[in-house]
């Protein structure tokens, strides 16, 4: 794992990474669309800035870090 905004929104070495960010993007998307905008036009760092600045999110985004957690302290093969 590089850090942690590369595990959160830019890693695509671990498939069950990638199918739970699609999860967790697709759900913040619905609840404040603009930041799918956000995701596709700015670094990804900011992206992450925006994510944490709505309440509604975090639960979400506690679901997610743990789900993170969970993944990076598996096997060493998951090539985060
Ligand atoms: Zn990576």
């Amino acid at each position: 794992m590089e850090d942690e905004c590369h595990a959160f929104l830019d890693c695509w070495g671990n498939t069950s990474l990638i199918a739970r960010r699609t999860c967790f993007l697709e759900q913040t998307w619905r609840l404040v669309p603009t930041l799918r905008a956000a995701y596709c036009n700015i670094p990804s760092l900011a992206s992450l800035d925006r994510i944490f600045q709505h309440n509604i999110l975090w639960p979400l985004v506690a679901e997610y870090v743990y789900e993170l957690t969970y993944l990076a302290c598996g096997t060493s093969e998951n090539g985060l």
